[in-house]
């Protein structure tokens, strides 16, 4: 009954092509494998972008997180609050410091961290606010900072956002971004943090390698880590930099034709964008609403999969993983978070798609519901 795709449609397949392949080629022949000319251009070029004092390159979003909090001076017995709907490791950096993630509910239409439910959790520990600018579009900022403590964005999905007309990178105490594979500035992997406070760069710098090292001779001046980003991969950061508003030009064609495509398909919503805000459109995340759309997100999941349509989940609630369940056990429920991990299905978009890739996927999803509701 169904015309199927001859191939499967990838998730988020990377965009890379021969000027990425004669980026990494250069930084070979260039002699520098490890951090050189190239981290530190990226660097300068990501500021200008992201309309940041400093960039610092790591090696991963992750120890752009993790660096960020030690850098802010989080330790053991202190407390952070953070959005649960988000990769684990933004709360896994929490607990690597020392802390004690503390989870606040999500808005119910863009199941970002909401700021009317975080000053129930503030205590005398509290030492930062963590918000996650999900699928790009940004956590609403100006609350949060009103309360005067350090935020750390994770900006892993919002290269490209803005909030209220401020770059995303220009307004926090520290903003990290990732380069991983599937971001929308990709280089395999790596990490950024942004950040207009000089004591903040500073200490990332110390600690994102074991030395302080301007002469000959090392000194350190903290327990360093290894965490900074080679040039071989800042070489392919720079290319995909050079390319960030052609993708986005691409990106948003594929949000149009989905908007356009599942409007009206009872149960199937997409997150809310808001209008004010500058989305980085990394991912097109609906809801499926088991009552009204005829099954559940994992039927439907499991019903594209067979049409050859990938899909992914962003993301399931962390404190229901199986390691916070044991850590926390008297952990408060958190029913909007809880729902949305069920509900949530991310669809195939990509600068290496075509429209007719999107029109495949739209048309799956049409005939899956269809079935479902029939
Ligand atoms: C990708 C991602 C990270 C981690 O970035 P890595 O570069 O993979 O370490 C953190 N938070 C969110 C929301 C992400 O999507």
């Amino acid at each position: 009954m169904q015309t199927r795709r001859s191939s499967r449609l990838g998730f988020q397949p990377p965009a890379v092509g021969e000027e990425e392949v004669a980026a990494v080629a250069d930084a070979l022949r260039s002699g520098w494998l490890t951090t050189g000319p190239r981290a530190a251009l990226l660097e300068e070029r990501m500021a200008a972008y992201l309309e940041a004092k400093h960039v610092l390159a790591v090696a991963s979003g992750t120890a752009a997180l993790h660096l960020s909090l030690l850098a802010l001076g989080v330790g053991p017995g202190d407390e952070v609050i953070t959005s649960p709907i988000t990769w684990p490791a933004t709360a896994n950096v929490i607990e690597h410091c020392g802390a004690t993630p503390v989870f606040c509910d999500v808005r119910p239409g863009d199941l970002n961290i909401d700021p009317a439910l975080v000053p129930g959790l503030l205590s005398e520990r509290t030492k930062a606010i963590m918000p996650v600018h999900l699928a790009g579009q940004p956590a609403d900022l100006d609350p949060l900072l009103a309360l005067g403590l350090p935020v750390v964005e994770d900006a892993a999905h919002a290269a490209e956002s803005a909030y209220r007309g401020r770059k995303i990178g220009s307004i926090s105490d520290a903003a990290c971004f990732s380069l991983y594979a599937t971001k929308n500035i990709a280089a395999g992997e790596g990490g950024l943090v942004a950040t207009d406070r000089d004591d903040v760069a500073q200490a990332i710098r110390d600690m994102r390698l074991t030395r302080r090292g301007d002469g000959a001779r090392y000194d350190q001046v903290s327990a360093g880590f290894k965490a900074n980003l080679p040039d071989v991969l800042a070489a392919i950061a720079l290319v995909q930099l050079d390319r960030v508003e052609e993708h986005a030009r691409i990106r948003a064609r594929q949000f149009a034709l989905y908007d356009e495509g599942l409007a009206g398909l009872a149960g199937i919503e997409p997150l809310e964008r808001d209008p004010r805000d500058t989305h980085a459109l990394h991912l097109y995340i609906v809801r499926i609403d088991p009552a009204a759309a005829g099954a559940c997100r994992d039927d439907y999941q499991r019903a594209l999969d067979v049409e050859l349509i990938g899909t992914s989940i962003h993301f399931l609630p962390v404190h229901r993983l199986t390691w916070f369940r044991g850590r926390y056990p008297s952990q408060p429920p958190l029913p909007v978070a809880e729902r949305a991990g069920d509900e949530v299905l991310s669809l195939p978009l990509s600068p290496a798609h075509s429209e007719a890739d999107i029109l495949d996927a739209v048309d799956a999803i049409r005939r899956v519901h269809a079935r479902f509701t029939a």
